[in-house]
């Protein structure tokens, strides 16, 4: 089928989605090191039960910090491949392909459900260890369609706030939007001797990793976005703010009766937090 006849029969990608009953949840999830994508611990095994207790989705969107670039991109290839862009790691991480298809029509839609700048579809990018690594094993199958929406660098929280509240539709047609990022995130300041010692965190990035906490379950998105405000922590946190804006645009789509819960609490290696949010 040429893709000319693709959307000739299928008008819009959700027009054959059932509306749902109910708003599929919004995911911010933690990911941490590269190698939570080939282990089997407990940050891993939370996103497997995590897959299993929300409704199946019709396809994933992910907003990857690895994906921080000049302008707003989503992916709109049929079939995005595995990038590991990563430097380091053991051969096994490499080798590791998580064949997801996309979809091409999702991605048109979503891109025209933006308005608040031009959304580029891309076919130069596919899926980034901030997706696979979490993908993989919450739908081990790969068979649900992944799609990345890019953070245009180039603006402020604001921002990636309010776009992410333009797409919310997608939650009622069972796309399942998530975050993927670190909530405190200092690589420059790791004890990497400590990466193994359960739960270790610094008492600055354990006292702020808990303001924000309060902050997300509190719905106190304003000073969440304008979280340079929140004192000098704050920045030891968040030194760039590529692994804390997925959690914004989490925190756009959150519809005012959402619960909000959190899953992966833990810091590891004294300045990163696995501190997860479920919204919905
Ligand atoms: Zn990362």
């Amino acid at each position: 089928m040429s893709s000319i006849d693709t959307l000739s029969s299928f008008k819009k990608f959700t027009d054959n989605l059932n509306q749902q009953q109910h708003l599929m949840p919004v995911l911010f999830v933690g990911h941490g090191s590269p190698m939570n994508g080939i282990e089997d611990n407990e940050f891993s095994r939370t996103w497997t039960a995590m897959a299993k207790q929300i409704p199946v989705p019709k396809a994933v969107l992910v907003i990857s910090a690895h994906w921080f670039t000049k302008g707003t991109h989503i992916t709109a290839m049929d079939f995005p491949k595995t990038i590991h862009d990563f430097g380091g790691f053991p051969k096994e991480l490499y080798e590791v392909q998580y064949p997801a298809p996309g979809n091409p029509l999702l991605a048109k839609e979503a891109a025209d459900l933006i308005h608040s700048t031009n959304v580029d579809l891309a076919h130069d990018w596919g899926l980034d260890h901030g997706a696979w690594t979490i993908i993989r094993h919450m739908y081990p199958e790969a068979n649900i369609p992944v799609l990345q929406l890019s953070i245009d660098h180039t603006k402020d929280a604001k921002f990636h706030y309010e776009l992410a509240k333009e797409i919310f539709s997608l939650r009622k047609k069972g796309v399942l939007i998530l975050g993927s990022g670190n909530i405190v995130h200092n690589l420059r300041m790791m004890a990497w001797d400590k990466l193994y010692e359960p739960n270790y965190g610094y008492d600055w990035a354990l006292e702020i990793n808990n303001t924000f906490k309060e902050l997300i379950a509190n719905d106190g998105h304003d000073k969440l976005i304008r979280y340079q405000d929140l004192g000098k922590e704050a920045m030891l946190a968040i030194p760039t703010p590529e692994h804390y804006l997925p959690l914004i645009y989490s925190l756009g789509l959150k519809e005012k009766n959402d619960p909000v819960s959190f899953f992966n609490d833990k810091a590891v290696g004294g300045s990163l937090t696995m501190t997860s949010v479920k919204i919905g």
